[in-house]
């Protein structure tokens, strides 16, 4: 029995699944990403080479995760529990290899004026996109902010301070689901100075930006 057998027959023992599991592990994918895909006589999950070497009680965790979004039926276990774990402590380990120095003073700024300077610096760098203005991808501890922001430190900082809180407060998952933008945060997130009048700019900049798009 693979690890994937193990993980559905583990999270859904009343069930009885009729498609091939199939479990393969591939060197295309960035970090720890992992996809599930079914057809009519299979469910496949490919998986980054990477958790190969991660215990199997933290790897069934993500295929019960993966199978649940799948099949949509809401479960929860421990080794569920166990992957997100795994995948936020990650950014404490994640290596620092990316930084950018207009962005670097951006994250100083909010680390001393919301943070009391205490969070350590993620890997920083710049995005291309429009629609996208700011990222955190907790694997790899990455704060990836638009390059249209570059313009207007202000907007700049807005953006950092959100992906910042990000890293701070993490997330919450259950069955399935993932809540990025909880109570906490959003409380948080009003603290910056004029937080409304920002989102009104932020549109007015990312509109502004696509219609020279659709110029050019
Ligand atoms: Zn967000």
């Amino acid at each position: 029995m693979n690890l994937l057998e193990q993980a559905y027959q583990e999270l859904y023992p009343e069930r009885k699944e009729s498609r091939d599991l199939i479990l393969s592990y591939s060197g295309r994918f960035r970090g720890y990403n992992a996809n599930i895909r079914m057809n009519w006589g299979s469910i496949t999950i490919n998986a980054s080479k990477k958790w190969k070497v991660v215990s199997s009680d933290i790897q069934k965790g993500l295929y019960q995760e993966l199978l649940v979004r799948l099949l949509k039926v809401r479960k929860n276990s421990i080794n569920i529990d166990l992957y997100h774990n795994f995948i936020k402590s990650l950014s404490n380990v994640a290596p620092k290899t990316q930084t950018h120095p207009v962005l670097e003073q951006s994250f100083q700024r909010v680390n001393e004026q919301f943070f009391n300077g205490m969070l350590a610096q993620p890997n920083l760098k710049i995005g291309s996109g429009v629609n996208r203005l700011g990222t955190y991808e907790y694997a790899t501890d990455t704060v990836m902010l638009s390059r249209i922001l570059l313009e207007n430190e202000e907007l700049m900082d807005y953006v950092m301070y959100h992906e910042l809180l990000h890293k701070k407060h993490q997330y919450s998952a259950k069955s399935g689901r993932q809540l990025h933008h909880g109570k906490k945060f959003r409380d948080a997130e009003r603290m910056f100075p004029d937080a409304e009048k920002l989102e009104l700019e932020l549109n007015k900049l990312v509109r502004k930006h696509k219609r020279v798009g659709w110029f050019w």
